[in-house]
């Protein structure tokens, strides 16, 4: 048995590090993978570097984001949003609804029709809050699609809990975009921070630096048992004892750790519903054609939902003269995109991108897979049921949560970090290490 800290951490994503951060010397982390940072890792292959799927650094929590900001002093560029959707073969402004005015004019039309003219209808599930919210017109050219296509979930059989995340834009703004006047909407990420080298790992890896080495890597937690001082948490070879025990890894994976947890919360566990994400490394040797970032894609035909032209982030990121995209594609864990071997999936994400004119097949140099399973938490009719059960659960246990799939929560970096402050003033209160 190693001799241990007051308070042990599982899982050493943003949250983990974050908690420990906050903790101070009783705390210290233990972590699955060869390398901390969890869903903001980034790799790197060729000279190009890519994300798991694009991140970028905001917030509107400004104390967050004012502590990402010292944390990384001189290591960040701040640059501008410039998104698109592709819809009908052109760039429409991102979001949809501030691009009206590049559609053809009988969509625009219907756009702006049903959005002033809207007729509210009872309010059960996030396909009626997209109907409520913008319009039939918004509502089936682009939201309906284009969340089908993320979500895996029809938004009729999805919660509108979340949608606080979707800001709802003034008729001001409708107006001005279907006639063509300027407006942003998604304003608190209109500008943004990315790391100048490093890619979004950088995040993860500063809050590691500061930490002073309390992260035990190569450490897949797979036994926690209760004693009566506390917990001894084991990866099968190696025992670990605390005084006290937060969850920064997915619950999915606590659950199975514990002993004798009731079938009830077993079941809540199994049935919360959640997306995996296939990233597909484009590298091209050849520069960029146009300003933008990333680009949406609502067609069914299109594996990808979004790209993301990471060169855009600096001159790092790819070798000189060359340009590079991120394809995100969601799937269900195991399903036929989950499973499709790697040159399949590279060809097929080829194949759509020269049909949609993006690129030229020789054009490509490098390509990568990366796929993640616990990617997106989805916010399915039965989450906020299962989720109260097991965090219940988990109250009665005294084991703390916090993180995206700790806490089952479709949370952004910052709102993990806010969460880990939270989470870390409550333990020291409670184990009265103030
Ligand atoms: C496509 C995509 C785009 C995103 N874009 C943005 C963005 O633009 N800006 C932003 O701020 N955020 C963004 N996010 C969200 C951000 O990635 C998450 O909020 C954040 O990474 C969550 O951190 P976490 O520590 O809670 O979880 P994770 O990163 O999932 O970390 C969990 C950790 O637990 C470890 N673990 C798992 N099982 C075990 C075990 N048995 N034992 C020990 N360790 C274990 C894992 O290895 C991992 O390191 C995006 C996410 C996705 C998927």
């Amino acid at each position: 048995m190693t001799e241990s800290k007051d308070i042990g951490i599982l899982g050493g994503g943003v949250a983990g590090l974050s908690l420990a951060y906050f903790l101070g010397e009783q705390a210290e982390v233990l972590e699955k993978s060869t390398r901390a940072g969890g869903l903001c890792r980034s790799f790197e292959k060729d000279g190009f570097t890519f994300d798991l799927g694009g991140h970028i650094l905001f917030s509107k929590d400004q104390e967050i984001l004012n502590l990402e900001l010292s944390l990384l002093q001189g290591k960040l560029n701040k640059l501008h949003r410039s998104a698109a959707c592709w819809f009908k073969n052109r760039f429409v402004k991102y979001p949809f609804e501030n691009g009206l005015a590049a559609l053809d004019k009988e969509d625009a039309y219907e756009c702006l029709l049903h959005f002033v003219s809207n007729s509210r209808r009872p309010q059960h599930n996030f396909e009626d809050w997209i109907y409520n919210t913008f319009g039939k017109g918004l509502a089936e050219m682009y939201l309906l699609p284009y969340n089908k296509k993320i979500w895996k979930t029809p938004p009729s059989e999805m919660d509108f809990e979340w949608v606080e995340r979707i800001p709802k834009p003034p008729i001001e703004d409708i107006v001005k975009s279907a006639m063509g006047i300027e407006t942003e909407g998604y304003v608190h990420q209109l500008h943004f921070y990315y790391p100048k080298e490093g890619g979004f790992e950088t995040l993860p890896q500063t809050l590691e630096a500061n930490i002073n080495g309390r992260i035990t890597k190569d450490f897949p937690v797979e036994r926690i048992s209760k004693t009566s001082t506390g917990w001894i948490v084991s990866n099968g070879s190696a025992d670990r004892r605390y005084r006290k025990l937060i969850c920064a890894m997915p619950v999915f994976d606590l659950i199975k750790c514990l002993p004798d947890v009731p079938s009830e919360v077993r079941h809540a566990c199994e049935n919360l519903v959640y997306n995996s994400l296939c990233v597909v490394l484009i590298g091209l040797n050849r520069p960029r054609k146009h300003d933008l970032v990333s680009c949406f894609f609502p067609q069914s035909d299109i594996i990808f939902h979004r790209l993301v032209f990471h060169d855009y982030f600096g001159t790092n990121y790819v070798p000189a003269g060359c340009s590079s995209m991120v394809c995100e594609i969601t799937s269900k864990y195991g399903d036929e995109i989950w499973s499709m071997p790697e040159e399949k999936l590279i060809a097929r994400v080829v194949d759509d991108l020269r049909r949609e004119g993006f690129i030229e097949k020789p054009e490509v140099v490098t390509t990568a897979v990366q796929r993640t399973r616990y990617a997106y938490p989805v916010y399915d009719l039965g989450r906020s049921k299962n989720l109260q059960i097991i965090k219940q659960f988990c109250k009665q246990m005294e084991i703390d949560l916090c993180g995206r799939f700790a806490e089952f929560q479709y949370d952004n970096s910052d709102q993990v970090i806010r969460s880990a402050k939270t989470v870390s003033e409550r333990v020291l209160n409670e184990v009265g290490l103030h």
